[in-house]
């Protein structure tokens, strides 16, 4: 019996609800909860009661009222799409009730602007004791890039040395500014400070203080910045060969010009603030008044290509190696209704859940995307919308 539970409506969810809802073969009965009600309602109305058999309202902040709502539905699987935030509580109240679990973003606290996996590695015994499993990071960036390079390990090198991730959207919303992605979180991650990994130890710089340009597939040569990401963290932990591992994401200048202002006026803030008589945190007004991610999709023009450059050693000689997608706002649009940005994280989380619940990724305790045989992965993506290419060329990086 493959029954999930899929807690959050935003975004990312539509596109995950959409897809496993058209995919009874490996999700026979979706039940869905989130904080708003409505949401979950119109979704469950576009996918038909058959395949949405039941919408709840939950507050995913509270452990006991997800615990409470997993003895209700009896799922074998809760797949969370809420935001970073929920991941502690939703993680304690899949152990109390004995389901696996399945996120795509680390958890973060709300009060501090610092993502990393040391909360949610703290439960890997618990989880193992009670015989269910964890399956962190299962979106595009972290998820995707980490099976990337988990195939690339296993295939077309003897030992990885150089790992650089680029994410590129070459699209067109046509909004003066607007993120892809929850802007709360997104803006939360872009304004920290950098970080990669060099020589065995972390290094930092300034925020989008290291540039370079790259030539994008599809897309053509964009300014790309170092940013630090998630994933960056477990495959220098589980690739020790590593000797350096960045994350670059590309910006326009407008969207720049736009943060900085932002920032520099105080609104990209988590501190909270006196207005009217009651506190309020810059950053979550800010979220308020900018464009709804989901409602970007139509009209979005253009593409994204994310993918992962490595270098390393097969047989005593060295090459670089580049694994990319690129996936079309349009096309995404046309299929569930959702921007690339949301697609391209949702539909890993559709192949994480499919590969859980019939046993291929199946262990207990907590784990990374990159712990497990990539191979099932890449073919699933190739199925289901992501289709990926692997050349041989000349890296990009100084060494
Ligand atoms: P959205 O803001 O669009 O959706 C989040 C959903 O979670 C909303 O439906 C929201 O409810 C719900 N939610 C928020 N708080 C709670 C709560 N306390 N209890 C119950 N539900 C809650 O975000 P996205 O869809 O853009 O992003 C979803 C996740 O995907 C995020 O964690 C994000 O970081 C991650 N992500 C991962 C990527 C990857 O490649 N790995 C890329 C992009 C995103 P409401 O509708 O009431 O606000």
């Amino acid at each position: 019996m493959s029954r999930v539970l899929i807690i959050g409506a935003g975004g990312v969810s539509t596109v995950t609800v959409k897809k496993c809802a058209r995919l009874p073969e490996f999700f026979a009965e979706i039940y869905l909860a989130s904080r708003t009600l409505s949401k979950c309602e119109a979704l469950q109305q576009e996918c038909g009661l058959d395949r949405i058999k039941g919408v709840f309202a939950v507050d995913a902040d509270d452990a006991k009222q997800v615990a409470d709502l997993i003895r209700k539905v009896e799922p074998k699987l809760v797949i969370n799409l809420a935001l970073p935030y929920q991941d502690l509580p939703i993680m304690d109240a899949c152990l109390e009730t004995g389901v696996d679990y399945l996120d795509t973003a680390n958890y973060e606290p709300k009060d501090v602007a610092k993502f990393e996996y040391s909360w949610q590695w703290a439960y890997h015994e618990r989880f193992q004791e009670k015989g269910i499993m964890a399956l962190l990071g299962s979106g595009f960036d972290p998820g995707v890039t980490n099976v990337y390079t988990a195939y690339a390990a296993k295939h077309h090198f003897d030992e990885i040395h150089y790992l650089d991730i680029v994410d590129c959207n070459g699209g067109d919303h046509g909004q003066a500014f607007a993120t892809n992605f929850n802007p709360e979180i997104n803006i939360r991650e872009i304004t920290q400070r950098g970080r990669y990994w060099e020589n065995g130890e972390w290094k930092e710089t300034d925020p989008i203080s290291v540039r370079q340009d790259i030539d994008y597939q599809n897309i053509g040569v964009r300014a790309s910045y170092l940013l630090f990401h998630e994933e960056l963290e477990s495959l220098v932990k589980h690739f020790p060969t590593l000797k350096r591992a960045r994350f670059w994401m590309t910006f326009g200048e407008a969207y720049l010009t736009h943060l900085r202002v932002l920032e520099s006026v105080g609104m990209t803030s988590i501190e909270p603030v006196e207005f009217q008589g009651q506190k309020i945190v810059p950053l979550e007004f800010l979220k308020a008044v900018l464009p709804n991610p989901g409602s970007l999709a139509e009209g979005y023009t253009g593409q994204t290509c994310i993918g992962t450059y490595i270098t390393g050693i097969k047989d005593g000689k060295e090459k670089t190696i580049f694994i990319y997608n690129n996936c079309d706002h349009a096309v995404c649009n046309a299929e569930v209704g959702a921007q690339a940005v949301s697609y391209t994280t949702g539909v890993p989380a559709m192949i994480g859940a499919a590969l859980m619940l019939n046993g291929t990724w199946k262990k207990a305790g907590v784990w990374n995307m990159e712990q497990f045989d990539p191979d099932p992965f890449m073919e699933l993506l190739n199925q289901h919308g992501l289709p990926w290419h692997l050349i041989e060329c000349d890296s990009p990086f100084a060494k």
